[in-house]
């Protein structure tokens, strides 16, 4: 009488490690796919420029992302990096820079 209360019992017990190894191999998974959604870089942020110098990104069409992908600020001669995944500078359009940014002043180096 006890051999099917022990294979029930087995089979919850089975059903556990099984949803505690799936949760073990999920968990680090979900977290890893979070971390590819992360918040991409802005550098639209001209609270501390001049008047004119704001106007200036205005004028040039400045865009946190280039309107021609094939030409973005961190191929442009202007741009100084400050790392892939940090605003740089421009030597014409003042303030914050997004590699992945763009402009109608747009140079090729050489
Ligand atoms: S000139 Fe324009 S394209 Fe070149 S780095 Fe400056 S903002 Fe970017």
């Amino acid at each position: 009488m006890d051999t099917p209360r022990t294979s029930l019992d087995r089979r919850a017990v089975l059903r556990r490690v099984g949803g505690a190894l799936a949760l073990a191999v999920v968990a680090p998974v979900a977290a890893a796919v979070q971390g590819c959604g992360k918040k991409p870089l802005s550098c639209a942020d001209t609270a501390g420029l001049s008047f004119a110098d704001a106007q200036t990104r205005v004028t040039l069409a400045y865009s946190d992302r280039a309107l021609d992908p094939t030409k973005p600020c961190s191929t442009c001669a202007k741009f100084r990096s400050a790392g892939a995944e940090a605003c740089g500078g421009c030597e014409v359009v003042k303030g914050p820079i997004n590699p992945l940014g763009g402009c109608r002043s747009w140079t090729a180096r050489t």
